[in-house]
């Protein structure tokens, strides 16, 4: 499902932010992906998203070489790829429904199918009475569930969540995990960026520890840190 081989990046400032990675993750995982600030976690979610090309080594996605991708290929790609930020990234003057109607509308996806398909969305992400709110009018938890279903709609293969809790409160938090743990459950990889300590010690997943652009950890049921 994804592949990183011997991959390393340097940024054009000089920086390297990643020295030699290599992680398989199969299909239906669930991986957090942890490390402190600067350590690399972003670089690996642009890499996967092809938002960045590694310096040296390969980055496959469902077999294929991000590298021989053509411009015009990537946004294929991320069909694949549904993402997830911490500040939502919503459009704020449309309806919920709209919001996620739209990553329909923009692959030309035929009238007839959108509206059933949002509304299985709004049913899996738990928003079907808000609907034709505005997403200025929901909580953060709600705002969260929104972009989550904006980004499976397409059912992609893979779900990235980069720090998805970081501006929630801990209850809601737990929700938004119920939430991206319903998506593995269906059959979606989740690779999920986070600095939440508690969610990761308490909610076991495999957990890849990164550090100065190096992998220090990859275990399967880990914990957030050695310390935890
Ligand atoms: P994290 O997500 O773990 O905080 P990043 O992947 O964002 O780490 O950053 C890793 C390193 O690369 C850091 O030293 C950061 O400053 C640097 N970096 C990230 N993006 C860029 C960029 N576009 N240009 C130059 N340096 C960058
Ligand atoms: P859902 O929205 O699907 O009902 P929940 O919000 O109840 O999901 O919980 C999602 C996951 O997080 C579950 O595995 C649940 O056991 C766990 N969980 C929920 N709240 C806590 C908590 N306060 N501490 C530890 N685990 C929790």
């Amino acid at each position: 499902m994804i592949d990183m081989k011997k991959v390393k990046k340097t940024y054009r400032s000089g920086v390297q932010a990643l020295n030699d990675i290599n992680i398989h993750i199969g299909k239906e995982e669930f991986v957090y992906v942890v490390g402190p600030s600067g350590a690399g976690k972003s670089t690996i979610i642009k890499l996967i998203i092809r938002e960045v090309k590694p310096t040296e080594g390969s980055v496959h996605i469902n077999g294929t070489n991000l590298d021989d991708l053509r411009k015009k290929q990537i946004p294929y790609l991320r069909r694949k790829i549904g993402v997830v930020f911490q500040d939502f990234k919503l459009f704020p003057n449309i309806s919920v429904f709209e919001n996620i109607a739209f990553a329909l509308e923009v692959i030309e996806t035929p009238r007839d199918r959108i509206k059933p398909r949002v509304m299985e969305v709004l049913d899996l992400v738990k928003l079907k009475d808000k609907a034709r709110y505005k997403p200025r009018e929901l909580s953060g938890g709600e705002q969260q569930r929104v972009a989550i279903g904006r980004a499976v709609v397409n059912k992609p293969a893979i779900l990235i969540a980069d720090e998805p809790t970081g501006n929630l409160d801990p209850e809601t938090a737990w929700s938004i995990m119920g939430t991206l743990e319903d998506i593995n459950y269906w059959g979606t990889t989740v690779v999920m960026a986070t600095h939440n300590s508690h969610i990761v010690n308490h909610l076991k997943k495999r957990v890849i520890a990164i550090d100065s652009g190096n992998i220090v950890r990859d275990e399967s049921r880990g914990a957030y840190s050695y310390e935890a």
